[in-house]
């Protein structure tokens, strides 16, 4: 680690321990003024109920997102772990035995968990069972890169909340501004909890004390391609993504089609992934 780098993260402990953390950086950071916010600024008039709203017509750019239907879901069991394999091998996320250095891209959890702000009374039993496929929500109004002092994470022109690694010096301002809990540090040397013989050789493998994500696939959107868990679905459209501002795309009649909720919406983040529960 550079001199440059370990004076900074010195400085970001001592921020950190002065109280840069939890619901008031998270307050602050939706409630900020940034360029970030500014563009989200745009998409809020389409905010309605803290959902956004799907009325407008096509708008310039793209911003990429997600349709998971949790029913399908529940049809296939086997189909979260599916997701998260697949998410895994393609972006060489490590598996560390100890809970403490997990790095996670994508992953299964409670309905309760994943869903905080909607009310849980009187749920039917089948629902409350069912796991959630938890991921980054590529928020179009994110917290996140708010608060990174280098740029290493930053929304790109396709609305995905991406990573520079090379950028990141590893404070975790990101983490702590994340609401959801979206993102993992390389606490440890992740390149020691691969198989160097599988890795996926078309994408970068990370280093100790850099903090990562889903991005979306975006190596693959770029290409033209679907992200990995989308295909890993196949048919059975678990999983639709696509660009939302264009009215003509599937994800928008998926949308106009089904009831969905984003996960704490109250909070003006714009979630990009919403859910068929
Ligand atoms: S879910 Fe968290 S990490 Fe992802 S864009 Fe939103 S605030 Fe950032
Ligand atoms: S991405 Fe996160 S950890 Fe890395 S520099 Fe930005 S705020 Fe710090
Ligand atoms: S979009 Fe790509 S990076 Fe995100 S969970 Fe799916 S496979 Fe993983």
């Amino acid at each position: 680690m550079d001199k440059k780098r370990r004076d900074f993260l010195k400085i970001a402990g001592v921020s950190t321990l002065a109280g840069l953390g939890g619901t008031a950086v998270v307050d602050r950071l939706v409630s900020g003024t940034s360029p970030v916010q500014s563009e989200a600024a745009k998409h809020a008039d389409n905010a309605q109920g803290g959902h956004d709203s799907h009325q407008e017509e096509a708008k310039s750019g793209n911003r990429y997102g997600m349709v998971i239907d949790l029913r399908e879901f529940k049809k296939d069991p086997a189909l979260g772990d599916k997701v998260v394999e697949v998410c895994n091998h393609t972006h060489n996320v490590p598996d560390f035995p100890k809970k403490k250095d997990e790095i996670k891209w994508v992953w299964l959890t409670g309905y309760e968990n994943a869903f905080t702000e909607h009310s849980q009374n009187y749920k039917d039993q089948g629902t409350l069972d069912n796991e959630v496929l938890v991921m980054c929500n590529h928020c179009d109004n994110p917290p996140c890169v708010r608060a990174c002092p280098t740029r290493a994470t930053f929304k790109n022109a396709d609305g995905i909340v991406a990573m520079d690694y090379h950028r990141c010096i590893g404070c975790r301002f990101c983490m702590a501004a994340c609401p959801y809990g979206m993102r993992s540090f390389n606490w440890r040397d992740p390149r020691f909890a691969l198989d160097m013989n599988k890795i996926n050789k078309e994408f970068p493998t990370r280093m100790r004390g850099v903090v990562e994500k889903c991005n979306f696939c975006a190596e693959r959107v770029g290409l033209g391609k679907q992200p990995a868990c989308v295909e890993v679905c196949g048919s059975s459209k678990a999983i639709v993504f696509g660009n939302l501002n264009d009215p003509k795309s599937e994800i928008r009649k998926v949308l106009k089609e089904n009831y969905t909720i984003q996960r704490k919406p109250s909070l003006g983040t714009h979630p990009s992934v919403f859910y068929i529960v």
